[in-house]
This record gives structure tokens, C-alpha cells and sequence, in this order.
């Protein structure tokens, strides 16, 4: 319905890789998130403190900027990609140092395989007694990830949630696998994004958590997302301060929506709300025919 716009190359310039973070439960997925954000964000910064919208922004010391997905684990990464919405550019994948290459594990090798994204191992808990990291490493060996210290080409870190141990290099590795990838995006252009979380709150209404993928969306903008539609009232980042737009890579709170879109629901911005309507009615139509005629067969 909506059609592609071709960027010429002279308006593309490089954005913020986006990262998800999976691996096995318990090994670690939540705590690096947590502590990747409180290392990296500024305590003097407006706010100080993150407000969870579902991703967040870092810089690295090297003034590089990464997105990362703050919602750990497989659901998330699957449920976007069977909606159309493919959004994370790295997977980094955690495997705790004194356990194994585990079920979940080998789940989200495969799921980054199929999706065709490359994958950083951070081998976590590096701290504890037990730690095994070349076990780790050949464990993953039997699993078709080579990493740099077996003579692969997959990066590996060791690091630790905990102290704090290699996230800085796990933070360079990041920025070196997206500096290999060539990001690149038309912040000149209308939004596209796709949705990381929504919901309804009794204060603001529908609210979604949107990570821009192309484009810039701005204050104003009347966009279709999903089966909903709408027009911008605010844009909220991860720091919880109102912004007036939101370029390609970074994740916003949008508010102004006629209704709840999904995750994975993927955002566009339209000319008119008549527009904005028509194809969201559509949609609704559609979808209302497929479960029509799933329930008659
Ligand atoms: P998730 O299920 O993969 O999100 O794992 P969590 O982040 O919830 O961590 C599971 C448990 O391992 C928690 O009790 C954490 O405190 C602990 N843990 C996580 N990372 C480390 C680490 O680097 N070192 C140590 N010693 N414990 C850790």
C-alpha cells in the first residue's frame, strides 16, 4: 500500500547499529543490558536515570552511539520478524562462562543465522570460580560459531555483569561490527519504524515505543501503524525528556495513536489522515477476513 521511496545516495548517512541481546536463560541477558546502561549513561545527563521504553541509546567512550533493544530474549526478536519488522542489525549473544552452550542457546544461533545477522559472543559471569571460557569456545566450535580466539571471525569477550569486566571491549566490538556493516539511513525523508512495545496508559492513552528506521519522525507527523493510526502529539526518548523529532536508529515514545498497535507493527508516516485512516481501515479489514475464514474452515 505504501510505496518504497528510493534514498539517493547523497542523502544517506551512517546511523546507530541496533543490538538485541539473547542467550540461554539465566546467563546473563538482563544484567549486561543493565549494566551496559548504567555505565554508559551519565549521571549528570537530564534525568540521569533511563526510563524503560523497550530500547535504549549509549555512547561509547569513543563517541560512538549504539541502540540497544532492552527486552531480552527470543520472543521479542521472533515475534518483529514475523510481522515484517526487522530490526536488530548485531546479536550479541550471551553465554555464561561456567554453564553450557544450552538449549536457548543454540535457539538463538539459529534464529540470528536465519535472519542473516551477525553475532558477538560476550562470555558472561567471567567473574565466577567456574568460569570456563574455552570450554564455552568449543562448545560454540560444535555449533558452527568460530570465534577470533579459535581463528573464527566471530568476535568473542569475555565479560561480567556483575564487576563490570569487558564491557568496554564488548562496547568496541559492537561499534567494530557496525563499522564493518555500513549503516546507513535518510534522515531526509519521511519516518519508517517499527514498533518495540505498546500499551495502554490510563494517564497518556495508547502509547508506543517506536525505533526509527529510516527517516526523521517529528512532532505532528500523521503516520499508520499496523492497524492504527495517528498523529504525533509527543515524542518521549529514553531519558523520559519530550523531543521534537527522532532520527534513524533512535527509539521513541510516541504518543497520539487512535489505538494499541503491536509489536513488530511497523510505522509509516502518510500526507493526510485521510489517508492514514483509509489504510488503516483496511488493514483491519483484511485481517478481520483472515480470521473470517480461519474460523470457517
Ligand atoms: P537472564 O535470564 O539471561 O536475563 O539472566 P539474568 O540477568 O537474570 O541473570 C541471572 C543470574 O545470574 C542473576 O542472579 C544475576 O545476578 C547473575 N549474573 C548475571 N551476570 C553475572 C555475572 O557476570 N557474574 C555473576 N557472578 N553473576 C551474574
Amino acid at each position: 500500500v505504501i510505496a518504497a521511496i528510493e534514498d539517493s545516495e547523497d542523502d544517506l548517512v551512517s546511523r546507530p547499529p541496533v543490538i538485541t541481546i539473547m542467550g540461554h536463560v539465566d546467563h546473563g541477558k538482563t544484567s549486561l543490558l543493565d549494566a551496559i546502561r548504567d555505565a554508559k549513561v551519565v549521571s549528570g545527563e537530564a534525568g540521569g536515570i533511563t526510563q524503560h521504553i523497550g530500547a535504549y541509546q549509549v555512547t561509547t567512550d569513543e563517541g560512538v552511539t549504539l541502540s540497544f533493544l532492552d527486552t531480552p530474549g527470543h520472543a521479542a526478536f521472533t515475534s518483529m520478524r514475523s510481522r515484517g519488522a526487522q530490526v536488530t542489525d548485531i546479536v550479541v549473544l550471551v553465554v555464561a562462562a561456567d554453564d553450557s552452550v544450552m538449549p536457548q542457546t543454540v535457539e538463538a544461533i539459529n534464529h540470528a543465522k536465519a535472519a542473516g545477522v551477525p553475532m558477538i559472543v560476550a562470555i558472561n559471569k567471567i567473574d565466577r570460580p567456574a568460569a570456563d571460557p574455552n570450554k564455552v569456545r568449543a562448545e560454540l566450535l560444535q555449533h558452527e560459531v568460530i570465534v577470533e580466539q579459535m581463528s573464527g571471525e566471530v568476535q568473542d569477550v569475555e565479560v561480567s555483569a556483575i564487576t563490570g569486566q569487558g564491557l568496554d571491549e564488548l562496547l568496541e566490538a559492537i561499534a567494530l561490527q557496525a563499522e564493518i556493516l555500513e549503516l546507513n539511513a535518510n534522515p531526509k525523508r519521511s519516518a519508517q519504524g517499527a514498533v518495540i512495545e505498546a500499551q495502554l496508559d490510563v494517564g497518556r492513552g495508547p502509547v508506543a515505543t517506536v525505533l526509527v528506521q529510516n527517516g526523521t519522525l517529528r512532532q505532528g507527523d500523521i503516520f499508520v501503524v499496523g492497524e492504527q493510526f495517528g498523529k504525533v502529539r509527543a515524542l518521549i526518548n529514553d531519558k523520559g525528556d519530550r523531543v521534537k523529532e527522532a532520527g534513524p536508529s533512535v527509539p521513541v515514545e510516541v504518543l497520539g495513536l487512535n489505538g494499541t498497535p503491536e509489536a513488530g507493527d511497523v510505522l509509516n508516516v502518510v500526507e493526510t489522515e485521510a489517508q492514514a485512516r483509509e489504510i488503516a481501515e483496511y488493514r483491519e479489514q483484511v485481517s478481520k477476513d483472515k480470521r473470517a475464514a480461519a474460523g470457517a474452515a
